[in-house]
């Protein structure tokens, strides 16, 4: 896969991205991710990038020309991917709120095109030229869209084949069928005192498989009341039952 960051900063991207999983998944070739200093593509002899907005306001918005200027070098740069397998996309806290469902559906594009946002935003008619969506990391708002850029890169590329090893696998991670994971232990067995539980520690499969669950479910139901309302009616506590007995009274 490849992503494509287009930023004032990219040192700050390239930081990021450089280290660990993703950075080893760029070096070897599974992920083709660059960036793109936006400055560069400035047509002011001063390379300024930004201005006041039209109608007034606080700060400055980044202007259009080179930004427009700096995606049509992008697309010049390299073998492109086809129009459909594509997608261009702005950070912005009014974007579609990112989570591991939108991370999933974006894994599926070959190209990523990142438009990181800075000060007051960006000038909105290259927004409609140029962006197929917005995208956003959650309900704040940050000083630049060069860290919700990498957090999605990050989310994103994780799940392209190849990125992470098999004993990486994201199969039984957190929201996967809508669960939060169950917790994880390792050596040394006693930690100040406390015991790694013991099923853990048994060897029977099936007992652990169960337990996980139970825990993955106990978590959820716990830091997450909006996850554990979608949950089949099979994880509900049995605490209703005693309604379904015949001898129990209507008035309960
Ligand atoms: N004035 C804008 C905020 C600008 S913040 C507003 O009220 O909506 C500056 C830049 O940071 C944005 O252009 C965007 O690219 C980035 N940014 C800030 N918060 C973000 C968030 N929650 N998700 C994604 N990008 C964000």
């Amino acid at each position: 896969m490849r992503i494509d960051i287009m930023t004032l900063f990219p040192e700050l991207v390239e930081t990021v991205l450089s280290e660990s999983i993703i950075g080893r998944a760029r070096a070897a070739g599974v992920l083709d991710i660059r960036t793109y200093n936006i400055r560069d593509y400035s047509e002011d002899r001063h390379r300024r990038v930004d201005d006041t907005p039209y109608g007034g306001g606080m700060g400055m918005l980044m202007a259009a020309p080179p930004i427009y200027n700096c995606y049509a070098a992008v697309l010049k740069d390299g073998e492109c991917a086809p129009k459909d397998a594509t997608r261009v996309i702005y950070m912005s806290p009014r974007g579609k709120v990112l989570d591991q469902t939108e991370a999933k559906r974006l894994s599926q594009f070959e190209r990523l095109i990142v438009l990181c946002g800075h000060y007051e935003g960006v000038d909105q008619r290259v927004i409609d030229e140029i962006v197929d969506e917005e995208i956003s990391i959650g309900d704040f708002v940050l000083t630049g869209g060069e860290i919700p850029a990498c957090i999605l890169a990050d989310a994103v590329g994780r799940l392209v084949p190849g990125v992470l090893s098999d004993d990486e696998c994201f199969e039984k991670e957190s929201f996967e069928d809508g669960l939060l994971e169950y917790p994880q232990y390792t050596r040394p067995p006693v930690f100040h005192g406390i015991e790694v539980p013991e099923v853990l520690l048994s060897g029977h499969h099936a007992n652990i498989e169960k337990w996980r669950h139970e825990k993955s479910v106990e978590i959820t139901k716990k830091n997450r009341p909006d996850m554990a309302q979608k949950l089949p009616p099979e994880e509900e506590p049995k605490k209703r039952r005693k309604k379904k007995s015949p001898a129990a009274g209507e008035g309960e």
